[in-house]
């Protein structure tokens, strides 16, 4: 029997509490688990798993899909570290994560067999969910049969080993391995009931890829607390798809980023009145977004997370975005949130500075230590963002450290400028970038997305910008590029405007 709560080995506890309720629920195919069921198919796999597993990493690439819950419940049984590689990205990049994380085996679908054959590092197993033939790792049918325990739980494994290393979006540069722990996890999972509370009958739809932390958190918390998730379908968002999910399978909470449910309020979607969280965080919600959920009666949840605090940091019930427009925020109980000017001392109130995050949920370190040497100090994680609090703790992310551009000579907040030029009459999204400029240094230049004339925009920027906070480049686009995370692809926003600029 287990000896602690939680241990590693989560889903085997949750099992012997809750055997009959229902853990995971394929949207797109109806497929569902109890937990009893899970657990019997988890085991399974993890027994079939373990002979090709030595001292490294189990990598998934694979869209959101039943498999890469049983994946992530196998690794955490299994006491090897889950790698869930982003199926979007370059295969070069791809290459470069697999051979860094040591891969022992990839699994991968059908549509990624050919990227994970060619990415998989010498001597690393590549096998796809689908085989019909190879090894049946994955019961993705929902009908998996009880078994005897083909795999004991590992008795070294411990919660506070490694267990998932996750890549960072990349939006700074190249993307940051992320050590997490199932102690890091369950953290975050608990601090998040604290802030969110937990309804017994809780169902909580993931669009999100789970490749990154914002998918695969929802799968940790259902489990502790014995709740439901219901897996949607990766491969691109879909409004409609979501807006069906969340009515037909009665879901109470959702994850998404900004961009998706502007896209969801977009379609015309209104939320059931069982729906009680909207968890939005990943990037910044513009206020607009917020107003429209307000006049839609959609509650919405401001979050400040990152993959390296295992998910949320800071949350705003609804009544609190409403009421403190732009706010993300309280930190959640057990995070100590710092706001730290440039010489390391405390910021006042309403005083912007960067944001240092420590708290259990926080990562044991990167996979490479010059990128934790450079973040973790005693005080915690000092993350690179920058932002504010008031007189009651509350947050306001205003943008990142190396975001500041010099042009002429003058600071430029290009997260202000972009606020700004996001007003201009028929302007729905604009992002703000410095361009390497002999005679500026930091030359500003604007991506815009939305129907406005560029003279209008022009003019709008003349009339409510500095001189040298003019964007001196402008390009028009059907959408700013994203990273899978919903922040701005900073790289391609610069690629498109040194191509498609004037
Ligand atoms: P990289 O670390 O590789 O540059 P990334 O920081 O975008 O990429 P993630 O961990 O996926 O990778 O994203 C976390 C970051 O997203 C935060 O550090 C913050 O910059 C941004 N972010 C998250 N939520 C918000 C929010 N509500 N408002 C503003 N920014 C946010
Ligand atoms: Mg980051």
């Amino acid at each position: 029997p287990p000896t602690a709560w939680p241990s590693a080995d989560l889903l085997a506890e949750r099992a012997s509490r809750t055997p009959g309720r229902e853990a995971l629920v394929a949207a797109d195919t109806g497929a569902a688990w109890t937990y009893r069921e899970l657990h019997a198919a988890v085991d399974g796999l993890a027994g079939r798993l373990d002979p090709h597993l030595g001292d490294g990493r189990l990598g998934v690439l694979s869209p959101t899909r039943p498999a890469v819950a049983q994946l992530l419940f196998a690794a955490f049984r299994l006491g090897v570290p889950l790698v869930p590689l982003n199926h979007r990205n370059a295969t070069d990049d791809l290459a470069d994560q697999a051979d860094r994380a040591d891969l022992d085996a990839l699994v991968c679908t059908v549509a990624t067999r050919a990227a994970a054959d060619e990415v998989a590092p010498d001597g690393c197993v590549v096998a796809s969910v689908d085989d019909e033939d190879g090894p049946a790792w994955v019961d993705e049918s929902g009908r998996s049969d009880e078994r005897d325990a083909l795999c004991p739980p590992d008795p070294d494994c411990s919660a506070d080993a490694e267990a998932l290393l996750v890549f960072t979006s990349g939006t700074t540069g190249r993307p940051k391995g992320v050590r997490l722990t199932v102690e890091n996890l369950v953290a975050s999972a608990t601090a998040s009931a604290f802030r969110l509370g937990v309804d017994r009958d809780d169902r909580w739809l993931v669009p999100l890829p789970t490749c990154h932390v914002g998918g695969l958190a929802p799968l940790v918390r259902s489990t502790l607390y014995g709740t439901t998730t219901v897996l949607g379908p990766g491969g691109g968002f879909d409004p409609e798809t979501t807006a069906r999910h969340l009515a037909e399978q009665r879901c109470t909470c959702v994850s998404l980023v900004p961009t998706m449910l502007d896209r969801l309020l977009e379609f015309g979607w209104t939320p059931n009145d069982r729906l009680r969280v909207v968890l939005l965080g990943g990037a910044p919600a513009s206020e607009g977004l917020l107003d429209r959920c307000a006049e839609r009666a959609v509650p919405a949840w401001p979050t400040y997370g990152m993959s390296e605090a295992a998910s949320q940091v800071t949350t705003a019930p609804p009544a609190m975005a409403r009421e403190h427009p732009g706010t993300v925020g309280q930190p959640l109980v057990n995070v100590t949130l710092r706001v730290l000017d440039a010489d390391g001392e405390p910021c006042a109130p309403g005083e912007r500075g960067e944001l240092v995050v420590d708290g259990p949920q926080v990562m044991r370190g990167y996979l490479d230590d010059e990128h934790t040497d450079a973040a973790v100090s005693e005080r915690g994680l000092h993350t690179g963002d920058v932002g504010y609090r008031d007189g009651d703790g509350r947050l306001w992310v205003t943008g990142r450290l190396d975001d500041l551009l010099v042009s002429g000579g003058e600071n430029v907040d290009p997260n202000r400028v972009a606020r700004v030029l996001v007003e201009c009459p028929g302007v729905r999204d604009v992002a703000v970038v410095g361009l390497d400029d002999p005679e500026w240094g930091d030359r500003v230049a604007a991506l815009v997305v939305g129907e406005c004339s560029p003279d209008t925009f022009d003019g709008y920027a003349r009339d409510h910008l500095a001189d040298h906070e003019r964007p001196r480049t402008v390009a028009f686009a059907d959408a700013l590029p994203r990273t899978a995370s919903g922040t701005v692809d900073r790289d391609a926003v610069r690629a498109r405007l040194r191509s498609d600029g004037r």
